[in-house]
């Protein structure tokens, strides 16, 4: 899943993971935990976190490389927040050597969007799902654990998010555009049509045999 912050990829990885029967492999969930848990990584990453920046492409990489490592992922994964860079999208390429090839789905949001998304999320504190924007809910739908505000969707970091996802994320556009297992997808619509979207590119990528057939 490639897209700016607040294009709502956490929330399709989550669907889609669900829809197929894969996991959820999302590096800023992964590092949410470690900086919660208080473990070295954690707590290395979460100022970076909390300002906006990466965290460097060895952390990352490092984090991916050993969660695709894992038994569960072997019938397919969805990549939440993974690759950030042009280095870690070269990683990416040499784990998947031996795979299928990954199917790229890019969310397309206009800016204005996305500060107004950003500004109004609200995510739980124990298991870290986005409450539904639509909806006036004080706790957690799926665990009742309470709501609180990303320390990163404050307004000053947003811009910085933003800023950096444009310097260093979104060339990698250019990197994937030419893969015929590349799908733009507006993510401006209402998430049930977004996740249809989704589902169509990666019924249209799996039906040219591009991509492995989840179970
Ligand atoms: P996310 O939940 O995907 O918005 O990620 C939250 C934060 O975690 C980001 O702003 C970065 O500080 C860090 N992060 C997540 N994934 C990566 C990555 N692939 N490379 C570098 N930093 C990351």
């Amino acid at each position: 899943m490639l897209g700016p912050p607040g294009a709502g990829k956490g929330t399709q990885a989550s669907r889609l993971a669900r829809h197929y029967g894969v996991p959820k492999v999302s590096t800023g969930d992964i590092l949410r935990e470690a900086a919660a848990a208080g473990t070295a990584l954690g707590l290395e990453a979460k100022a970076r976190i909390d300002q906006g920046h990466l965290v460097s492409d060895d952390v990352a990489i490092a984090i991916v490389r050993e969660r695709l490592g894992r038994q569960d992922v072997a019938f397919g994964f969805i990549l939440d927040g993974f690759p950030r860079t042009v280095d870690q999208a070269v990683a990416l390429d040499d784990m998947m050597r031996e795979r299928s090839p990954l199917t790229v789905l890019h969310l397309v949001v206009p800016v204005d969007v996305l500060v107004g998304r950003l500004h109004q999320r609200r995510i739980c504190s124990v298991c870290g799902t986005n409450a539904d924007p639509t909806k006036a809910e004080t706790v957690c739908a799926v665990c009742g654990g309470a709501l609180v505000t990303r320390a990163d969707d404050d307004e000053q970091v947003v811009r910085n998010r933003l800023q950096i996802y444009e310097d260093r994320t979104a060339p990698l556009v250019e990197y994937y555009r030419g893969r015929p297992t590349f799908f733009s997808i507006d993510g401006n619509q209402p998430p049930d049509a977004v996740a249809a979207a989704m589902q169509g590119a990666l019924a249209s990528a799996m039906a040219v045999g591009q991509t492995g057939s989840p179970r």
